[in-house]
């Protein structure tokens, strides 16, 4: 007809697709996920429009999300009353990819090999996913902007989308799916409510299947802890993360002073940052009453924290707060001064009390504490308290906090050292350390150049200084002499004016060691900075 337009989808698009469709055989039933969770999306959206707005489009209508199915026709409908598309917001959010982590998403698939469908929610292309289950999908929508028109998006994901006009629509979105034929058992009740048990059963807003009720809606974070399984904190999570894997970590706290707030904080499993997916999106949602202000909210962790996954809710938000205004909001500084600081102690408890998964979550997230370490001064001290490191004292893989060390140092010991090097083997093999296995002092042993970084701005731990047994000066009793058939003074002095003779001006200095028992020589520094940060220097300034 005339009034269908066709468009082509976006070359990253239609890449996606054809991998959606061609190559993705298992565990499709997650579609029904990713439907399920852009409709409550779209009604947490006009549930907080209805707060701030005057005019919205059919004001009235109940927010829930109704799922219709046609076994005679094979079909699955997804309708819900939430936000609704403009004809620009069909073109845009249905047919490019927005979202910059979604590149992430291609470059994963298309390596093959063990692909996760699973993850596509996460990578913000869930709606995609409809069409590993549908020949044909039809979206018919209106936005809640009272002058706006009703309109019709359909697509076999062949490449190119039509867009006409509809009316007789309700505000809001209904998806149909017309079943390919190996999947006509989405259209079966018993099969479909399984699937919203098992993976939407959290949807804050009610679910229906052919007309009747079948999620207990529910604000978890309100409750008191004792009422809520582990089984229930997991599915919230899985929901809440869009994640399959069970959460490392979990904190639920309320607290009434100086602020109202219920908060469920979690760590997951596995770091994707460090797979090499790119940066990782904040993952905490902000909530004022159970109405969610903000999804994956900037501003209520520091940006070293944006691994946590979970809800903050506060009373004290005020309803009306626009997302544009609450960046600068000193409310929400106090919010996350006490989110912030509740979660470092929480995982400093987590340390003493769960060590072996305190060493998981190190192993997996260190590198943030170290970020955070590294560039916040406000929460320094209680990040520093949760660093860990490799240990001359300490068994390979074992890792020390700078507590430790300071608790068995020797008596007479001042000073708290540490060297880098790339491994351990190359560490032991060196001289640095010759002197402290002989006097049995603990070396703490570094690998990156940030944790250098953070040892070296920290300048001391608990009045000990922190000193990087590169450099010269230690302030160690020396080793004793050695005795039988050595250099006398006058040699000494000989050998230095030869080797300095020799080394010119690669050396600023040339001295007797008073540190070194098996080895000839040792290359020290005679600055404050460490070699693995001379070296990053270099590198820098090489540009
Ligand atoms: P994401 O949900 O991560 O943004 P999706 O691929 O699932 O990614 O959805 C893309 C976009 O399409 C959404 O961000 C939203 O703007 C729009 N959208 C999808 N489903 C609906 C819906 N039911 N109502 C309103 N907008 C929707
Ligand atoms: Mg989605």
């Amino acid at each position: 007809p005339a009034n269908h337009e066709k468009y082509e989808f976006q070359a990253e698009v239609k890449q996606l697709l054809d991998i959606v469709i061609n190559s993705l055989y298992t565990d499709r039933e997650i579609f029904l996920r990713e439907l399920i969770s852009n409709a409550a999306d779209a009604l947490e959206k006009i549930r907080y429009q209805k707060l701030t707005s005057q005019e919205i489009a059919d004001a009235d209508l109940p927010l829930e999300i109704a799922i219709q199915l046609d076994e005679n026709n094979h079909t699955l409908t997804i309708s819900d009353t939430g936000i609704g598309m403009t004809r620009e917001e069909l073109i845009t959010n249905l047919g490019t990819i927005a979202h910059s982590g979604s590149r992430n998403f291609l470059k994963y698939v298309a390596a093959g090999e063990g692909r996760d469908v699973n993850l596509i929610g996460r990578f913000g292309v869930g709606f995609y996913a409809a069409f590993m289950v549908a020949e044909q999908v039809t979206v018919a929508t209106r936005s809640y902007l009272p002058q706006a028109a009703g309109w019709q998006w359909s697509s076999d994901g062949a490449g190119s989308y039509t867009i006409a006009e509809a009316t007789g629509l309700r505000r809001g979105t209904s998806i149909t799916l017309h079943l390919k034929e190996d999947a006509r058992e989405f259209a079966r009740e018993a099969v479909v409510k399984r699937i919203i048990k098992q993976y939407s059963g959290f949807v804050p807003f009610p679910v229906l299947l052919n007309g009747t009720r079948v999620n207990t809606v529910q604000a978890i974070w309100t409750k008191n802890k004792n009422e809520i399984t582990d089984e229930e904190y997991t599915e919230f999570y899985k929901y809440l993360a869009n994640a399959y894997d069970e959460p490392l970590l979990r904190l639920h706290f309320s607290a009434d002073a100086p602020l109202n707030i219920n908060a469920l904080l979690f760590v997951p499993k596995d770091n994707f940052e460090r797979f090499g997916f790119g940066r990782l999106e904040p993952g905490v949602n902000l909530y004022c009453r159970k109405v969610l202000i903000q999804q994956q909210a900037k501003d209520i962790l520091p940006e070293w924290l944006r691994f946590v996954k979970g809800v903050v809710d506060s009373e004290e938000l005020p309803l009306n707060i626009s997302r544009e205004t609450m960046q600068d909001s000193s409310l929400l500084a106090k919010l996350r001064k006490v989110i912030t600081s509740r979660f470092l102690k929480f995982l400093q408890e987590q340390a003493k009390s769960e060590p072996a998964k305190y060493k998981e979550f190190w192993n997996n997230f260190g590198m943030f504490i170290k970020e955070g370490a590294a560039t916040d001064y406000t929460y320094r001290k209680e990040l520093v308290g949760l660093l860990r490191f490799a240990s001359s004292r300490a068994a390979d893989g074992e890792q020390v906090s700078l507590q430790d060390y300071a608790a068995r140092m020797k008596e007479g010991q001042k000073e708290i050292y540490f060297i880098n090097g790339p491994s351990r083997e190359v560490i032991e093999a060196s001289p640095y350390l010759e002197v402290f296995r002989d006097q049995d002092i603990e070396v703490l042993f570094t690998h990156e150049p940030v944790e250098d970084y953070i040892l070296s701005q920290l300048g001391e731990y608990e009045g000990k200084k922190l000193v990087s047994i590169d450099q010269a000066g230690l302030a160690l009793p020396a080793t004793p002499k050695p005795e039988g058939d050595v250099l006398n003074p006058e040699q000494v002095k000989e050998l230095i004016e030869w080797l300095k003779e020799v080394l010119g001006e690669k050396v600023t200095e040339v001295r007797e060691s008073t540190r070194l028992t098996g080895s000839p020589a040792i290359i020290l520094n005679p600055d404050h900075l460490t070699g693995s940060l001379q070296r990053m220097m270099q590198v820098m300034n090489r540009d």
